[in-house]
């Protein structure tokens, strides 16, 4: 069983990030639609040995725009279709609620993130944490999550209103994010 690789984890947030974002949310499986490139860079991370773990706020549950079952449709085609080009989603974390829920998961709290070091185990110094929001990046940066943002989904206009963390990377696209990241690999 291996130690150190099983320990290699990359955090991605999902809209603007795995598939296109839409203002009035992504409501149904037909809404869901990849951004090109996005799913062989999973599958690229994979084959460097790293882990996916997904950490989306999907408050369109909370405010009853869609269900659990229309989520979890979502998902059987997000996994579906990264399996169909060799990548693997290894977990989808989910926040449900909405701001006015003052919950601990909703990013930019950091709960989700945190569940997800303590369910891999691993160091948040070595986890890269990837979103297209500020919010994405500050949930990180709480907890010492190094940070990448793409410029896909709310991207852009995230990198213009500024203020991101200390340290943060820009990438054109999880595309970008995954040769960056895995041309200075240490492994
Ligand atoms: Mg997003
Ligand atoms: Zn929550």
């Amino acid at each position: 069983m291996p130690t150190s690789s099983s320990r290699k984890l990359v955090i991605l947030d999902r809209d603007g990030v795995i598939n296109l974002d839409s203002d009035a949310f992504i409501k149904s499986p037909d809404e869901w639609v990849a951004i090109p490139g996005s799913l062989e860079a999973i599958a690229r991370l994979n084959q460097a040995g790293y882990r996916v773990a997904v950490a989306s706020n999907q408050s369109g549950i909370g405010r009853g725009l869609f269900d659990m079952a229309t989520l979890n449709a979502m998902h059987a085609k997000m996994h579906r279709q990264a399996a169909a080009v060799g990548g693997r989603i290894d977990a989808v974390f989910f926040c449900p609620h909405t701001a006015q829920d003052h919950c601990d998961c909703r990013k930019p709290k950091p709960g989700m993130l945190k569940m997800i070091a303590e369910r891999f185990e691993i160091d948040p110094a070595d986890t890269p944490v990837v979103g297209d929001s500020l919010r994405d990046l500050q949930a990180g940066a709480t907890l010492g999550f190094p940070t990448h943002l793409v410029r896909t989904g709310k991207g852009e206009k995230t990198l213009a209103a500024g203020g991101l963390p200390e340290g943060t990377k820009i990438h054109d696209d999880l595309r970008g994010f995954a040769l960056d990241f895995l041309a200075n690999d240490p492994a």
